[in-house]
């Protein structure tokens, strides 16, 4: 593997996801009513879809033909989607935090791997994500959840070719540092702006 594929996949399948948990745990459990990112966000947000739109085109066919990734019940809004999009024109339908959830993770796991057991194959799958359409994703791109641009799976990760990878960087980046901020804004809201120094 090329020491640029390994970075790729230390910076934005391990450390990426992992701080997004740590993120979500840093959120107040009640996301205060004013809390919001500045409006231009979403327009960050909207241009790196867009980008990480056009860094991955190549390799849309793979998710097509999988499409797990659309396939838990789980909602894909969460509240990073709810605070990015709270002052736009198009703020996020939902937000749920299980997705970054460790106790889900778990439950979620378990319950796929209990789903594989022998004598198990007839039970009902969970109903997909609402957003599933005969064509798949019924959202443009720049309505859909961050998480849904910028999750890459191993499979994808590995077939990237590394014009690819460099096209992807400063999107995920963006969408990183927003994530960030929305922690910021919604801690902000509840504890107050910093004492002037
Ligand atoms: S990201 Fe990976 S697991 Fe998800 S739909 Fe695409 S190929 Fe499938
Ligand atoms: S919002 Fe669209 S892309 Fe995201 S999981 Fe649902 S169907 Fe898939």
């Amino acid at each position: 593997m090329s020491p640029r594929r390994l970075w790729f996949l230390l910076r934005w399948l391990v450390f990426y996801n992992a701080e997004l948990v740590w993120l979500c745990w840093r959120l107040p459990r009640h996301i205060p009513p004013g809390a919001a990112l500045p409006p231009d966000s979403d327009a960050r947000r909207r241009q790196a879809h867009a980008e990480l739109a056009a860094a991955t085109a190549r390799h849309g066919g793979i998710c097509a033909a999988c499409g797990r990734c659309c396939l838990e019940e789980v909602d894909r809004f969460t509240p990073f989607d709810q605070l990015v999009r709270a002052r736009s024109a198009s703020p996020a339908p939902s937000a749920d935090r299980r997705l970054y959830s460790v106790p889900w993770m778990a439950w979620n796991a378990l319950s796929h791997t209990a789903q594989r057991l022998p004598g198990r194959s007839q039970q009902a799958p969970l109903p997909p994500c609402p957003y599933v359409g005969t064509e798949g994703c019924r959202l443009p791109r720049v309505e859909r959840p961050m998480v849904c641009v910028s999750w890459f799976c191993l499979h994808l990760a590995l077939v990237m070719i590394p014009a690819d990878m460099d096209a992807a960087e400063a999107p995920l980046r963006a969408i990183e540092a927003l994530h960030r901020e929305a922690v910021r804004a919604a801690r902000a809201a509840i504890t107050g702006p910093p004492a002037p120094p």
